[in-house]
C-alpha cells in the first residue's frame, strides 16, 4: 500500500488516497476513477506538499527567577544539614511553575514543626548554638550579613527555596 497526497486542479483541494501500488494510481487516474472527495473533480494530480517540518520544542534560554524578598528568609539550624537543591536548567514557564510547586512542597516539609521567629532568627540561632536554649527547628528572616556571620560562627543556616510570608502577614 502506498499513500499519495492528491489535489484537484480546479479548486486545489488536497486529500490522501491509498493505492495498492504506484501503478494502481496511474491506471485509476487514467480511467478517471480518482475523484476529489470535496468537489468530485476527476482532474486530480499529485499534490505538491511542503516538507513536513517537525516542530521542535521551543528551547528558550530565558532564565526566570523567583522574586526574592529582602532580607532573604533562612532556615536553620538544621540537624540534618540538608542541602537545598537548586535547579540550574532554564525551565519553560510550565516547568518553572511545576518546579516552584515542587519547591513549595519541599519547603512545607522543611518548615513542618519549625517555628517562625521572624527577625529574631539570627539571635535565636546563635542562642541555640551557644547552648543558651534547647535546639529546635526555626526559620525566620536574616540579612545576608547576619546569615554570613552565623555561618562563620559555625551555625548551620540554609536559604529557603522560596520566600516565606511571616504568619499573619498574608496579603
Ligand atoms: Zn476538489
Amino acid at each position: 500500500m502506498i499513500v499519495f497526497d492528491l489535489a484537484c486542479r480546479e479548486a486545489g483541494h488536497v486529500f490522501e488516497i491509498w493505492f495498492g501500488s504506484s501503478d494502481d494510481y496511474e491506471s485509476q487516474k487514467k480511467r478517471g476513477l480518482i475523484a476529489c472527495p470535496y468537489c468530485g473533480s476527476t482532474d486530480v494530480d499529485k499534490a505538491v506538499m511542503a516538507p513536513r517540518i517537525t516542530a521542535k520544542s521551543n528551547q528558550r534560554s530565558e532564565v526566570i527567577r523567583a522574586p526574592l524578598e529582602s532580607p532573604p528568609p533562612v532556615v536553620g539550624p538544621s540537624p540534618s544539614g540538608a542541602v537545598v537543591p537548586m535547579a540550574s536548567a532554564s525551565p519553560s514557564p510550565e516547568a518553572f511553575k511545576a518546579m516552584v510547586q515542587a519547591l513549595a512542597e519541599v519547603q512545607a516539609k522543611m518548615l513542618k514543626g519549625s517555628e517562625f521567629v521572624g527577625r529574631r532568627f539570627a539571635d535565636e540561632a546563635r542562642s541555640m548554638h551557644l547552648g543558651e536554649q534547647d535546639s529546635r527547628p526555626i526559620h525566620g528572616q536574616a540579612t545576608i550579613e547576619e546569615a554570613q556571620a552565623l555561618i562563620e560562627e559555625g551555625i548551620q543556616v540554609a536559604p529557603l527555596p522560596l520566600p516565606v510570608r511571616p504568619p499573619g502577614q498574608d496579603n
